[in-house]
């Protein structure tokens, strides 16, 4: 097998189960490999440390094992497995009530650069990596053998391969063809996931858990929901009682879908309306308006997609934070969230807090969340955690 083999002292990362070797700690690569290869990473004694898919860029190896085993099918079907049984045994799969949720979430899974959401028979698989795009039709059939209810698998890796590999990916059925029924059952909710078109696998599985416990407080209250989306916070407002809700996003299709998920819950429910609109130019409008809200959800796009982004991704949720606190009325709750990466729990409260203090309004926190179960983080890969969300009572 071709070999990567490190320099001194660079192996205590790998000794701790991180998954990644990065170019710099690299002596030397015997047997030139090509991207997406498979290759065994030895220490600077030659002592076998890991197996991982080589690739182009500053990480240069994601490990997939630390055992020195054959990666063939059968290694690719275990892995399947223990996914599917932890999401069983979380209970996470209830016919008549929940179908949608995440079968693999990368290193969490200690499968990096995979990524497999499941919609009642289908599974959506996206590739982050040119070694797992090259081992699709194995974990295409792998899932569908593990997983009873999956028939289709979806592969959706157009936007999602690095760009330097030469190669074109298409999306499109690897098993099974388009079912009829394009919708996904959430916590006894139905939602229309559009995988063939929709942003990343078509739907925010990650936010299943804060939806819920929103629809606990959302009793009697007004509600802004905004980068809507698909709705989702929308529908279990609705659900938990909510005297009206409103949806805010700059995507006309995501205003579209989030008007059909409201109709097939709550059909014609005049407490819902939309607005196809700019969140910030929303936001103002408000304030000449004199309107308050009750509850606000800000669950904006990762403004960070990498570190020479932060600073102005923290000014970012600073001001977008600032501008709810104007909004909300006194006694009020805000859920806010942000699923950069590359932004800290503590950064990301601390944008929160300078917004709090602009607004010179007493704030309490009543919740601090984080990913689902099913989006776990690999305790060796802390850089997995991602989703940091902070539910604030607002005097
Ligand atoms: N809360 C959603 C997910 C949000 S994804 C859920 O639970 O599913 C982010 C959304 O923000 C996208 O739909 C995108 O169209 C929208 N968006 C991006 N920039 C925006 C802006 N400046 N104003 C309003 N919406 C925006």
């Amino acid at each position: 097998m071709i070999t990567v083999q490190l320099k001194p002292k660079k192996e205590e990362s790998l000794q701790r189960f991180h998954p990644w070797v990065f170019s710099g700690a690299i002596q030397r690569i015997e047997g030139n490999p090509a991207e997406g290869d498979l290759v065994e990473v030895l220490d600077s004694n030659r002592n076998f440390l890991a197996v991982g898919h080589y690739q182009i860029g500053s990480i240069s190896v994601r490990v997939i094992s630390f055992d020195k085993i054959e990666i063939d099918s059968a290694f690719w079907t275990k892995k399947i497995q223990n996914a599917y049984t932890m999401r069983q045994s979380l209970g996470l799969i209830k016919h008549g009530f929940n179908n949608t949720y995440r079968l693999i979430h990368g290193e969490g899974d200690s499968l990096p650069g995979l990524i497999v959401d499941i919609y009642d028979d289908t599974a959506v698989m996206q590739a982050h990596s040119i070694g797992m795009h090259e081992t699709r039709q194995i974990l295409a059939k792998a899932i569908v053998a593990n997983v009873p209810e999956v028939k289709n698998v979806y592969y959706k890796s157009e936007t999602t391969l690095p760009f330097k590999a030469a190669i074109e990916p298409e999306d499109g059925y690897l098993i099974g063809n388009e079912t009829l029924n394009l919708t996904a059952l959430e916590n006894g909710l139905l939602f229309h996931v559009d995988w063939l078109k929709g942003q990343k696998t078509g739907f925010f599985v990650d936010q299943r858990e804060n939806r819920s416990l929103l629809e606990r407080y959302s009793a009697g209250k007004s509600v802004l929901n905004m980068f809507c989306y698909t709705g989702g916070f929308s529908v279990y407002a609705l659900r938990g009682g909510a005297k009206l809700v409103h949806s805010v996003d700059s995507s006309a299709k995501a205003i579209d879908l989030t008007d059909k998920n409201v109709a097939i819950n709550y059909p014609n429910d005049i407490r819902h309306k939309s607005f196809a609109e700019d969140a910030f130019k929303y936001l103002n409008n408000l304030q000449t308006l004199d309107q308050k809200y009750d509850l606000i959800i800000l669950d904006p796009p990762a403004f960070a997609k990498h570190r020479e982004a932060l600073r102005n991704a923290l000014k970012g949720y600073k001001r977008l934070n600032a501008k709810a606190f104007e909004q909300i009325k006194p006694g009020g709750i805000l859920f806010t969230f942000s699923c950069s990466q590359v932004v800290s729990k503590d950064q990301f409260r601390l944008a929160v807090f300078s917004a709090a203090a602009e607004s010179k309004r007493n704030v309490r926190i009543l919740h601090q969340l984080s990913q689902p179960a099913d989006h776990p983080i690999n305790i060796y890969h802390p850089e997995g955690e991602y989703l940091k969300g902070l539910v604030l009572w607002v005097e």
